[in-house]
């Protein structure tokens, strides 16, 4: 099949798009990222946008950058930007080093977004996972001006985010992580590059020898992923090690409210959840 007609944008500036988004969004105008989800839902006719704005002409949305306590990710940032060796230090730039390789596959990292990835709110997504666990603010343009979202206030349902129609998700900001901090990460998926049935990221400091500042989040069993405050409060203050972690993934499993669908039952994925926690925490020790 090939996509329904549609009118396509080429604004040179953040202004101009946000100013045709404001005039479009009506008549179901969508942004254009990387289109490694837009296109294909285009193609098969499930999403006919009547204008497309595409946002890869604009140099300023291409920036990746890190200041003295955050990185930004600016709209246009390549999933394949956090691999290998890059810039940003620390164990920030170890663990999206580490959860992008999780992403589908080389190809579509070097042209999806980390912006259109949270801007799109797929549940399994490993990069919305990281905004949730993180506390990562997303900053959005409109011919209003700029607004700042927590991430814990941006997704609100199965692909469904704060953005109001008119907006740009013009950059995300992550905080950098505490040099000794410690992470893990952990997902569970059918075949290599495909979404995640479920999955876990976790960091924390010691403190002490106990652990101190735990963020515990989960991503795929709900229609949106979310720190647990339930195993991060089975976490802090204790030594890490075996009980703890499987009390911590045991209080995640037990506050999941865990989707169905006609292959997976929702107490399978409250299992999945048990065992990508228990095994995030383990590779935080490792
Ligand atoms: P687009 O496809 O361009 O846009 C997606 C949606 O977001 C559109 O509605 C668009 O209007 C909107 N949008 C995009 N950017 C913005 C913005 N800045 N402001 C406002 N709205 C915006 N993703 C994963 O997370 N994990 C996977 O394992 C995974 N596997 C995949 C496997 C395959 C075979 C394919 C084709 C894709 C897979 N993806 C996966 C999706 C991929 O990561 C996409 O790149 C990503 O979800 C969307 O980013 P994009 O830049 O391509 O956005």
């Amino acid at each position: 099949m090939k996509p329904a007609k549609f009118s396509y944008h080429a604004p040179g500036s953040v202004d101009d798009a946000v100013a045709l988004l404001g005039q479009l969004a009506s008549e179901d105008g969508r942004i254009l990222a990387g289109g490694q989800s837009l296109v294909p839902t285009m193609a098969f006719r499930v999403a006919q946008p009547g204008h497309l704005i595409d946002i890869n002409g604009i140099p300023s949305l291409g920036t990746l950058s890190v200041a003295k306590d955050r990185v930004r990710i600016g709209a246009c940032v390549r999933h394949a930007a956090f691999e290998g060796k890059t810039a940003i230090p620390g164990p920030t730039g170890a663990l999206l080093g580490k959860v992008v390789r999780h992403i589908a596959h080389y190809p579509i990292r070097m042209r999806g977004t980390f912006c259109g990835s949270l801007a799109h709110a797929d549940p399994a997504s490993e990069w919305c996972l990281v905004a949730a666990t993180l506390d990562a603010t997303m900053i959005a343009a409109s011919t209003r001006g700029e607004r700042r979202i927590a991430a814990k206030d941006f997704f609100s349902g199965i692909m469904s985010t704060a953005l109001a129609e008119d907006e740009l998700l013009a950059r995300v900001e992550l905080p950098l992580l505490p040099a000794g901090t410690r992470f893990g990460f952990n997902e569970f998926s059918r075949r290599a590059g495909d979404f995640a049935m479920s999955a876990a990221l976790v960091t924390y400091r010691l403190d002490g020898g106990k652990i101190v500042d735990a963020h515990v989040g989960v991503g795929g069993a709900e229609p949106y992923p979310r720190r647990i405050a339930e195993a991060e409060g089975a976490l802090s203050g204790q030594a890490p090690g075996d009980a703890v972690f499987r009390a911590a993934a045991e209080a995640a499993a037990n506050a999941v409210e865990a989707m169905e669908d006609h292959q997976t039952t929702a107490e399978y994925r409250c299992d999945l959840v048990r065992a990508v926690v228990r095994r995030a925490l383990e590779q935080a020790n490792a």
